[in-house]
């Protein structure tokens, strides 16, 4: 790919957002376009990251049984009606049809939906356990939406549910999911900011856990103990004055994104859908229930808050949109040489995006800062000169010259150094 092909104008003005760091740079640097207060369109660069993202949050949710599926966003009332939560939800986007008045829901979370779906499959210990999943569009209507990525009033959200015959057999895949959770947040480069945080259970459950992960711009705080390193939440640490993993109470508290929540429901919605199943001994039985969420555009938006200077983005490289930005600095034979090097490249199939446009040196290395690609290339008239490109990782300040002709091991060896 190049620039000059891409959607791209770097801006060095922000959008509304400007109190957010994450909506600021990725608004600068085209990763995203904010429609409206907690709307936003993923431009091309953006939606590069967010199907890195989708692919590590799917390849871990396919590791763990999950079989994908896709619900629909439009969902009747009368299901929200059965579990009272048209009642009860504030943040539910409400609406009548102009033409049926049929009441309608737009969906902020699927467990009504999924529920009476898993009954048109579930009827005996034979069919459990079963878990689905799906990527999909949530709308909240979120009181405050300014935090740009983190808290959006239309999301995307995996969301998986699991169905077990006992409470044992959820208690051991909770555990499944919770592992998982972990190796995401790892992969996405934010594990060693991120912790497990005990969170209420509701009325089934001691405890759910929420991913807490370390920020200035989080909007919770929570209570990291310092032997262990897991958390509980602000709102469990009057109740829960010691951890409960070491029983030690030496907390500091911090500021932290929540970016998942996964939850044992037990059978709160298999009730009211009359979700059951017959065990081996014919006894009829509810149906046992778990859910498991991740928002993707908060986790994008959150690797912005963590991995970021004060020149731009820092995009660790299982998520950046490309490994290598090739930049060109100079006259004609300069721009020749550089495409000789990107269709080389492209040919040995690095992952490269070449900065072709005619702009200033100053313009074109303030926007490779900006924009946050893990390893730039910098071709000019002095490198050619020694037969030679430049190197240097986002991450790091130094960089070095190498030789054309030993250019692949120093590509493969940087970025194995990038985090
Ligand atoms: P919060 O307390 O921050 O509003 P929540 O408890 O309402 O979050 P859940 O219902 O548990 O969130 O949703 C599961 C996950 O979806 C969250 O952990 C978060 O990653 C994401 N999420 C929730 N609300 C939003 C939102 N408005 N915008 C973006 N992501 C969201
Ligand atoms: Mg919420």
């Amino acid at each position: 790919m190049k620039y000059s092909q891409l959607l791209l104008k770097t801006r060095r003005e922000s959008g509304r957002d400007t109190e957010s760091v994450n909506a600021d740079l990725l608004t600068r640097a085209n990763y995203v376009d904010q429609v409206m207060a907690g709307a936003y369109t993923y431009l091309p660069l953006g939606l590069r990251v967010l199907k890195k993202i989708e692919n590590i949050i799917r390849e871990e949710m396919n590791a763990a049984g999950g079989q994908e599926l896709l619900m629909p966003v439009l969902q009747p009332a009368e299901n929200w009606k059965k579990t009272s939560r048209w009642e009860t939800l504030d943040d539910l986007f409400r609406f009548t049809s102009y033409y049926t008045k049929n009441e309608y829901v737009l969906g902020p979370t699927h467990e009504e939906i999924v529920t009476p779906l898993a009954k048109k499959y579930i009827s005996s210990y034979k069919d459990l356990p079963l878990y689905l999943y799906q990527i999909q569009d949530k709308f909240r209507d979120e009181k405050r939406a300014k935090a740009g990525m983190l808290r959006g009033r239309e999301f995307l959200m995996k969301d998986l549910y699991s169905f077990h015959a006992t409470q044992a057999d959820l208690d051991a895949y909770y555990e499944v999911q919770k592992q998982a959770y972990e190796r995401i947040y790892d992969r996405a480069g934010i594990g060693d900011k991120t912790y497990v945080t005990f969170a209420s259970g509701g009325s089934f459950s001691k405890y759910s856990h929420e991913f807490q992960t370390e920020s200035a711009s989080g909007e919770d705080l929570i209570y990291l103990c310092k032997k262990c390193k897991i958390a509980v939440n602000k709102e469990i640490i009057n109740d829960q004055t010691t951890c409960p993993t070491c029983g030690k109470s030496d907390f500091d508290e911090i500021k932290a994104i929540e970016v998942g929540n996964i939850f044992k429901l037990g059978t709160k919605y298999s009730q009211p859908f009359d979700l059951t199943f017959v065990d081996e001994k014919d006894t009829k039985q509810p149906v046992i229930m778990g859910c498991y969420g991740i928002g993707l555009g908060r986790l994008m938006g959150t690797i912005v808050e963590v991995s970021h200077d004060e020149r731009g983005i820092i995009w660790p490289k299982s998520v950046a949109p490309f490994q290598v930005v090739l930049v060109s600095l100079g006259d004609e034979k300069v721009q020749k040489e550089a495409e000789k090097l990107y269709k080389d490249m492209i040919n040995r199939g690095v992952d490269v995006v070449w900065d072709d446009r005619d702009e200033s040196a100053g313009t074109k290395l303030t926007d490779a800062d900006l924009l946050g690609i893990p390893l730039r290339m910098v071709v000019s008239r002095k490198t050619l000169d020694n037969d030679s490109v430049e190197l240097k990782l986002r991450s790091e300040e130094k960089s070095e010259m190498v030789r054309i002709d030993k250019l692949n091991a120093h590509v493969a060896e940087s970025l194995a150094r990038a985090k």
